[in-house]
């Protein structure tokens, strides 16, 4: 697919067209054309340390997602983005050189430009990684929460005063 229908196809499904889908872009297409021979299924594993516009590009191209165990979310608030092929256990990390990347005080149609008509190299430290994939999309027994009676994954749930709780009980009553 050429940038262009890629750019359409993710802006579609964030909803406008800012310079963070566009590197969300830049990042799926190079992952599409380098990309380690991956069947764009549950073979992929995205792990991504920002939540921000650029993970639903990635969402929308690389079909890597919440539901699907394969998009992991480390809060780190970094513009790092790691892909791991679950069958033959390559990994790759792009990681974005500067976040103002095209001038933050150009107008945000110049800078879109900017990043599309840049090198990827130019853009984004890009490396093969050892990466050790965390465990995905695991069904754990659901544990009946003591004060609101929601079935809670296990993992979820938290002890007080010899309560199990759900997070949310746990935040009102700790
Ligand atoms: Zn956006
Ligand atoms: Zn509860």
């Amino acid at each position: 697919m050429e940038t262009e229908e890629l750019m359409e196809k993710a802006v579609k499904f964030h909803g406008h067209e800012c310079p963070g889908v566009t590197i969300g872009v830049l990042v799926s297409k190079y992952i599409l054309e380098h990309g380690m021979d991956f069947s764009l299924d549950e073979e992929i594993v995205a792990v991504v340390e920002n939540d921000n516009c650029s993970v639903d590009a990635i969402q929308a191209l690389l079909g890597t997602t919440f539901g699907k165990g394969n998009l992991i979310h480390l809060d780190y608030g970094k513009n790092n983005f790691t892909f791991y092929n679950r069958t033959n256990k390559k990994a790759i990390k792009l990681s974005l050189k500067n976040s103002s990347f095209g001038g933050r005080d150009l107008p945000r149609e110049e800078r879109i430009q900017k990043l599309l008509d840049a090198n990827p190299k130019d853009i984004f430290n890009i490396q093969k990684v050892e990466f050790d994939p965390p465990q995905f999309a695991q069904i754990h027994e659901s544990i009946i929460c003591e004060n609101c009676g929601d079935p809670t994954m296990g993992t979820r749930i938290k002890e007080f005063k010899g309560k199990k709780l759900c997070i949310p009980c746990y935040e009102k009553l700790k």
